[in-house]
C-alpha cells in the first residue's frame, strides 16, 4: 500500500494573525509547486492556535488541512476556557492534534482523555492526529515499548478498522531539543507501532494508517527519515515557524512521494 505522505506544522503558542499573510507568501515562494498542487502528492496540515484558525483558513485552505492543537470531547457545556469540535468546524478546521506531549506533561492529558477526544473527533468526521512517544527517562530505562503499547492500546480500543486517524510518533526527548531520533531509532518505533495497530485493528488498518515522525525534524534530517519504510511524514514544531524551512520540508516530501 502506498501511504500518502502527511506533513503537519505545529505552531504551538506562536504567531499572530497579522503575521499569517507574510508567512504564506514566503512559504509559497519557496515551494517547488503551486500550493494548490501540493495536495496531489502530499497531505499538508497546519495546526495553529485557536484565534489564528480564521486567518489561516483565509489562505487558500482547500490546499491543506486546517488543524487545531487540542479540542474538548464534549459537544458543549460548562467548560470554561475550552473549545468544542463544532466551534473548530465553524472556523474551518478539519483536524486536531490530540495528546501532544506538552498537553500530557503540562495539562494533565491522559491516555483516557486522548481516547475520548479521538472518538469525539471521528464521530464528527474530523481527522485526529494522535501524538504518542516516550520520555528520555522511559527510553533510558528500557520502557519505550511498554509506554507506546499503553498509549496505543488506549486509542485503538475506541477505534473501528474503517476509521481515518494519523499517529505521530514523537519521542519527548527529541521535541524542541535539537536531538532527533536517528533514522533507525525512528523506524524501529514506527514499525513497532504499526505492528500494534495490526494486532488491534487488522492488517488493512495498519497498512493504510499514516504514522508520522516528530521531534526536531528539519530540512537537514527530513529526507533521511522519509527513506524509512514505516515513516509516512512529519509533525514539525520549531522548523514550521520558519516558512522557508517548512516549505523545504514540503518539497522533500513531494520528492519522496511514493
Ligand atoms: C512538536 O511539538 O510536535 C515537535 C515535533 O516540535 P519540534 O519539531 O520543535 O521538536
Amino acid at each position: 500500500v502506498a501511504r500518502k505522505i502527511f506533513l503537519a506544522g505545529n505552531w504551538k503558542m506562536n504567531m499572530l494573525a497579522a503575521q499569517v499573510p507574510s508567512y504564506f507568501l514566503d512559504f509559497q515562494q519557496e515551494l517547488d509547486r503551486p500550493l494548490a498542487e501540493i495536495k496531489g502528492g502530499v497531505d499538508l496540515a497546519f495546526a495553529v492556535p485557536y484565534p489564528l484558525l480564521a486567518a489561516v483558513h483565509q489562505q487558500d485552505s482547500g490546499s491543506f488541512f486546517l488543524a487545531a492543537q487540542n479540542v474538548h470531547a464534549a459537544t458543549s457545556g460548562a467548560y470554561t476556557g475550552e473549545v468544542s469540535i463544532a466551534m473548530l468546524k465553524e472556523a474551518g478546521a478539519f483536524a486536531s492534534l490530540v495528546g501532544h506531549s506538552e498537553r500530557r506533561q503540562y495539562y494533565g492529558e491522559t491516555d483516557e482523555s486522548v481516547a475520548e477526544k479521538t472518538k469525539a473527533l471521528l464521530s464528527a468526521s474530523m481527522l485526529p492526529i494522535v501524538c504518542i512517544g516516550e520520555t528520555k527517562g522511559q527510553r533510558e530505562s528500557g520502557a519505550t515499548k511498554d509506554v507506546l503499547q499503553a498509549q496505543i492500546s488506549a486509542v485503538t480500543q475506541v477505534l473501528d478498522p474503517g476509521d481515518q486517524v494519523v499517529f505521530a510518533y514523537e519521542p519527548v526527548w527529541a521535541i524542541g531539543t535539537g536531538l532527533t531520533a536517528t533514522d533507525d531509532q525512528a523506524q524501529e518505533a514506527h514499525a513497532f507501532i504499526r505492528s500494534l495497530l495490526g494486532k488491534a485493528l487488522g492488517e488493512d488498518f495498519a497498512e493504510r494508517t499514516r504514522i508520522v515522525y516528530g521531534g526536531s525534524a528539519k530540512p537537514e534530517n527530513f529526507a533521511g527519515l522519509l527513506t524509512q519504510k514505516d515513516i509516512d511524514g512529519g509533525l514539525v514544531g520549531g522548523a514550521s515557524l520558519q516558512p522557508k524551512a517548512f516549505a523545504a520540508m514540503a518539497n522533500l516530501a513531494l520528492a519522496a512521494t511514493r
